[in-house]
């Protein structure tokens, strides 16, 4: 999905160079507001300063924005005493979702959108659907409030970013792969991936020449982390 980025005031959250290796955590949040969009919060963000609170996303129905970089230090979970035992700022990426109208009710595209947002996160930070908490797991708040009051919602939710996604078929199943620029998107990484950690090597001249299947296969296995 596209995401937006407006960066937030250099004082609402921390400068860190954290890499893949640093996040192992997706913490999940709503605005409490009712009615707000994705770009209006990235943009009370941006404007105002010290405000001792951020996160990395905000999402609404319509789109994403992104206020904190991902190698940063969001301040979205901290607190005097915690619930779990190993999610903190430090370690997370926090999304925030603006999941009331109007008249304070769930919407439920801002939940979805969320959701295929929470998907690519983990995928690129290979962070399992175990460590993608509610605010309310890790310190005990009220936290997106209509998941901790439906835990339904919440389930629903753990189950759509579990599902495995469906890899998209309109490539000829014939097709060979040539280079890493032949590759279609949905591989890309993995194929990226696996070049950097040298099981992939083609004839040593960026010449890789894999064929459909075979890939369907690597980006299956690599997906499950047989590939360290
Ligand atoms: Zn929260």
């Amino acid at each position: 999905m596209t995401i937006n980025t407006k960066t937030a005031h250099a004082s609402n959250y921390k400068a860190a160079s954290r890499t893949a290796a640093n996040i192992g955590f997706i913490v999940i949040h709503y605005t409490g507001n009712q009615g707000d969009t994705a770009k209006n919060n990235a943009d009370y963000f941006a404007r105002q300063a010290g405000l001792n609170a951020s996160a990395h996303y905000f999402v609404d129905e319509r789109e994403a924005w992104q206020s904190v970089p991902d190698k940063d230090v969001a301040w979205h979970v901290g607190a005097r005493k915690y619930v779990h035992k190993a999610c903190r700022n430090a370690n997370s990426i926090g999304v925030e979702i603006c999941m009331l109208d109007k008249a304070g009710r769930v919407r439920q595209g801002s939940i979805d959108n969320a959701a295929k947002l929470v998907r690519e996160l983990m995928a690129k930070y290979r962070i399992t659907s175990t460590h993608v908490l509610r605010h309310y797991d890790v310190t005990g708040k009220d936290c997106p409030a209509p998941m901790v009051a439906d835990p339904k919602l919440w389930a629903t939710f753990k189950q759509v970013i579990t599902k495995p996604e469906k890899i998209e078929e309109d490539e000829d199943m014939y097709t060979v792969y040539k280079t890493i620029k032949d590759v279609p998107a949905w591989a890309r990484e993995c194929v990226n991936d696996l070049i950097s950690k040298g099981y992939l090597k083609g004839d040593g001249d960026g010449q890789l020449d894999l064929e459909h299947y075979m890939l369907r296969g690597l980006v299956i296995n690599w997906r499950a982390g047989l590939y360290q």
